[in-house]
């Protein structure tokens, strides 16, 4: 049975979130790849050769909540990350893809959304 997805974490869309607003064309980014459920876009600040951001259409907070409320939308962005992972030229060498997840994870937009890095040696994660 599907978890109920709570409304003060989950919405369609939210006029205030900056993600939401890339998927819906109001804010301009270089998309690299769109399926029926998911985004992914050029990281505005890149920290390695390769660094596109993937999102699920849907707004959801985190990777908890969507893990939580979509497992199978959650599947959709691991694929279209892999598929973006392809069409860079990543697959052969590596990539990191992480979720940066609460204050403690890092996270500065609270729409989820999977970083693809790669492009070059990224070195240990925790340093
Ligand atoms: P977080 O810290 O939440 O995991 O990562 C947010 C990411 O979004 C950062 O890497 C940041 O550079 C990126 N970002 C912030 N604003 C924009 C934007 O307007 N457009 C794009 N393409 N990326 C953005």
């Amino acid at each position: 049975m599907p978890v109920r997805k709570r409304w003060s974490y989950h919405a369609s869309m939210s006029s205030d979130c900056l993600f939401c607003r890339i998927v819906a064309g109001e804010i301009p980014a270089t998309i690299v790849r769109e399926t029926a459920t998911t985004l992914a876009f050029r990281d505005i600040d890149p920290k390695a050769p390769v660094h596109v951001l993937v999102i699920p259409k849907e707004h959801y907070a985190d990777v908890a909540t969507l893990g939580q409320s979509d497992p199978e939308l959650a599947g959709q962005v691991l694929a279209t990350a892999t598929e973006v992972a392809e069409a860079e030229g990543l697959l052969a060498d590596g990539f990191r893809l992480m979720f940066n997840t609460g204050g403690h994870g890092g996270q500065e937009v609270f729409h989820v959304h999977a970083h693809l890095l790669g492009g070059a040696p990224l070195g240990p994660m925790l340093a």
